[in-house]
């Protein structure tokens, strides 16, 4: 060969070289095993050893006190209860602040043929003078019981231009959670049109264009309000029928020129129509559907309104049934129950997750930047923050995770053998199941 010749075959080579090397990453697998050791880190779509996620996010309409107590017995303590023993699972729940509603008869909030005043809520009616279940909302808000705002309260009317939510209800409302240290960063809207203070969906035709909580002209405006206290997202009123998907995030734009992360909720089955009453658990939970879930490796949230029904207790057998089916799916570790707030964290910090990966030797040390979020930005994590997030490796004992420059407790991670692709995995521990029966020392409503 020629010296020309060799050049060619050199530059050739080279040039073949970084064409793999940029196009295929793995093709350097074959040659060298050290660099196939970090190549092969990647993120494990859910904490081991689940393959789905979970959440429910129920609206407090027509929940009384009581009722409450009495479901949250069930689904989240193992105590015995009227329903059965506990299933212990992670369900966290909303709250209203305000009632203004016109809707008290014939309309029955439970067995005892209770009326709208009953229901629990922050303050009494719209007066922001008079707490009513105030202490009670604020205990379960630090239990992790309550973990999102069904908007300011129910301000449903028979006359749906009788719409009283304005902006000073709005600040007095803010004023007050923040005073009880309730900072929930989840909104959901709630109610018929009269309830002008919904967001997130307005179009000038249509369903939603009553909507005005975003818009700066008018008198019902608080979104700037809302943000400022740190609300990053919202259910904007659009029911789904899809079970499951693999992020239930979206970017809304607000009309004052903000972003929020929308969020789906599952509500309603195509054929059957609404299925978010307590009466339809056992609809939403079939075992096909949770099957494909997993299947899937999708997470959904499921809308109900736990507290809607007037039976002598919350869930008769058929739907309490149908919790039992879930809580076996989590059980056999393949769906994870979470409350809506760490679901929707869980997925932010997941797909928007800012990493790096150091390697020396057979050692892999998975460096966590933190997360940035498209709308929000760039933000600095804790823990907390980024509880779930797993990541495949080749050996786990040898793999290490870093937030910053501060490495992770060994009681914060979690070294996992080979899951059902047959990779093993290092993890940092989701947050520790609590059953404690928080009704023994709760305030009553
Ligand atoms: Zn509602």
């Amino acid at each position: 060969m020629r010296i020309t010749e060799r050049k060619h075959v050199a530059i050739l080579s080279l040039v073949l070289f970084i064409i793999c090397g940029s196009l295929l990453s793995g093709c350097v697998r074959w040659t060298d095993p050290k660099v196939s050791a970090a190549e092969n880190v990647e993120m494990r779509k859910f904490p081991y050893p689940y393959r789905s996620m979970v959440a429910f996010a129920s609206d407090i309409d027509g929940t009384t006190p009581q009722e409450f107590v009495q479901y949250h017995r069930f689904l989240n303590t193992e105590e015995m209860t009227p329903m059965g023993q506990g299933l212990g699972l992670d369900v966290g729940d909303s709250f209203f602040i305000y009632d203004a509603t016109d809707d008290t008869h014939p309309h029955y909030v439970d067995y005892q043929k209770d009326t709208a005043p009953k229901v629990m809520t922050f303050f009494n009616g719209l007066d922001i003078h008079s707490k009513k279940d105030a202490d009670m909302i604020a205990y379960y808000w630090k239990a992790g019981w309550i973990d999102s705002m069904h908007g300011y309260g129910d301000f449903n009317h028979s006359n749906k231009r009788q719409a009283l939510c304005t902006r000073p209800y709005a600040k007095a409302a803010w004023d007050a959670l923040k005073e009880e240290g309730i900072s929930p960063d989840i909104w959901i809207n709630h109610g018929n049109e009269a309830n002008k203070q919904n967001f997130g969906a307005y179009s000038k035709f249509g369903f939603a264009s009553y909507q005005q909580g975003d818009n700066p002209g008018s008198p019902f405006y608080h979104t700037d309000l809302l943000l400022h206290n740190g609300v990053r997202y919202v259910w904007n009123s659009k029911g789904d029928s899809t079970f499951g998907m693999n992020s239930v995030l979206f970017p809304i734009a607000l009309r004052d020129g903000h972003k929020i992360w929308g969020f789906h909720r599952y509500s309603a089955d195509k054929k059957i129509g609404w299925t978010w009453g307590p009466n339809a658990i056992y609809l939403q939970l079939t075992d096909n559907r949770l099957q494909d879930l997993v299947n899937k490796q999708h997470l959904v949230v499921i809308a109900q309104h736990f507290g809607g029904g007037n039976g002598a207790v919350p869930f008769n057998k058929k739907n309490a049934d149908a919790f039992r089916l879930l809580a076996s799916y989590q059980r056999k570790g393949d769906i994870l129950v979470a409350r809506t707030s760490r679901l929707l964290h869980y997925n932010r910090a997941r797909d928007f997750l800012k990493y790096h990966i150091v390697r020396n030797g057979d050692l892999v040390k998975i460096n966590i930047d933190g997360i940035q979020d498209p709308i929000f930005g760039f933000q600095h994590v804790t823990v907390d923050d980024v509880r779930g997030i797993t990541f495949y490796v080749p050996d786990p004992g040898k793999a290490s995770i870093f937030i910053g420059t501060k490495e992770l407790k060994a009681s914060d991670i979690v070294r996992s053998p080979a899951d059902f692709t047959g990779r093993k995995s290092v993890g940092i521990a989701w947050f520790a199941p609590v059953t404690y029966d928080y009704t023994k020392m709760a305030p009553k409503g």
